[in-house]
């Protein structure tokens, strides 16, 4: 089972929607992360957390296979976010972020990682992304996310990231922001002209799309869920169950990409359904399998429409 390497911010979260509040929630891009990505293959963790950071949630970590011995403990504050939500529970209105000991820190990645095949650059200063970038060695594939907030704050090291990692991973509306355009498909140009061979364009409660540098493209629907408790960390679970499918294959060809991208909304349906990474830890191999062929069967049409019953079947 070939392994994947994660950096990314682990953090507590308040978080906001119409409906409820919850503060000091475990959070962060790598936690969300490594939790969907540990449902396909083992998941070693690089990042730094702070005094506060209670031993119990590295523990939730590891329950679930995740190596944290990559996940260094700093005298200061863990990574902290406020985040608020509208209606829609979709774009994320951040309130305060606050980088505690992610401010000065620079990653190392232990010697026994750095031959990992599968890395995946999650959300973080763009600035650790890169570092990490300079000390794997060969990896098959290298994906990378990232956020307004970098792309504000340090758009030059954003740039250089998209351009040094096969798979860009991305909001719509960052995208969009990114490439200072309105159309997605000339944003998909752009930020495929910097030298990725895939981009993934996440658009929350409608699914993904995926654009190939040779000209393909292929988008999914999200899954339909009725009840939404707290879309953060979808994108990095998506992120999860996109590279978790690609390392379980072991190859990253366009019909590859394309499950990929199926696999990464249905770990992001998970993620969603309920506040910090409960939705994700309930979710198992076989749920996961169900949503994958209910989602084949939302867009397909005649015989193969027939055999694949839908999340709303039997009402
Ligand atoms: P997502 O909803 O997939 O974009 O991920 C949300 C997670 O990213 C939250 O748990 C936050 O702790 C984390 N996060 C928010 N802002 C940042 C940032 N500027 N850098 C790194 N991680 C962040």
């Amino acid at each position: 089972m070939p392994d994947i390497l994660v950096v990314g911010s682990l953090a507590y979260d308040d978080v906001q929607t119409p409906f409820e509040r919850r503060r000091d929630v475990l959070g962060g891009a790598a936690s969300y992360f490594s939790v969907a990505a540990s449902l396909y293959s083992r998941v070693h963790v690089v990042g730094v957390v702070g005094q506060d950071f209670d031993e119990a949630d590295l523990g939730r970590l590891r329950a679930r296979g995740i190596d944290t011995s990559g996940i260094e403990r700093k005298p200061g504050r863990s990574f902290r976010w406020f985040g608020r939500y509208d209606y829609d529970m979709s774009t994320a209105e951040t309130l305060n972020t606050d980088l505690g000991v992610f401010g000065e820190w620079r990653p190392v990645v232990p010697d026994a990682l750095r031959d990992a095949p599968f890395v995946f650059l999650a959300n973080i200063h763009p600035a650790i992304q890169l570092d990490v970038l300079r000390q794997v060695r060969t990896p098959t594939l290298v994906a990378m996310d990232s956020m307004n907030f970098w792309l504000e704050h340090d758009r030059d090291a954003v740039t250089e990231v998209m351009s040094r990692a096969h798979v860009v991973s991305i909001n719509e509306g960052e995208a969009r922001q990114f490439a200072q355009t309105f159309s997605v498909i000339r944003a998909a140009r752009t930020i495929l002209a910097l030298g990725p061979t895939a981009l993934v364009v996440k658009r929350g409660e409608h699914g993904a799309m995926l654009f190939l540098r040779d000209g393909g493209m292929f988008w999914t629907p999200a899954y339909p869920l009725e009840k939404v408790q707290d879309p953060t960390g979808a994108g990095d679970a998506f992120a999860g169950g996109f590279m978790g499918h690609l390392s379980v294959t072991g190859r990253c060809d366009a019909d590859e990409l394309r499950r990929a991208v199926i696999h990464g909304v249905v770990a992001g349906s998970f993620a969603v359904e309920a506040f910090s990474i409960a939705g994700l830890e309930a979710a198992t191999p076989e749920a996961i399998e169900a949503r994958y062929r209910a989602l084949r069967g939302i867009v397909a049409v005649g015989a193969d429409a027939v055999a694949e019953a839908g999340p709303l079947a039997g009402r």
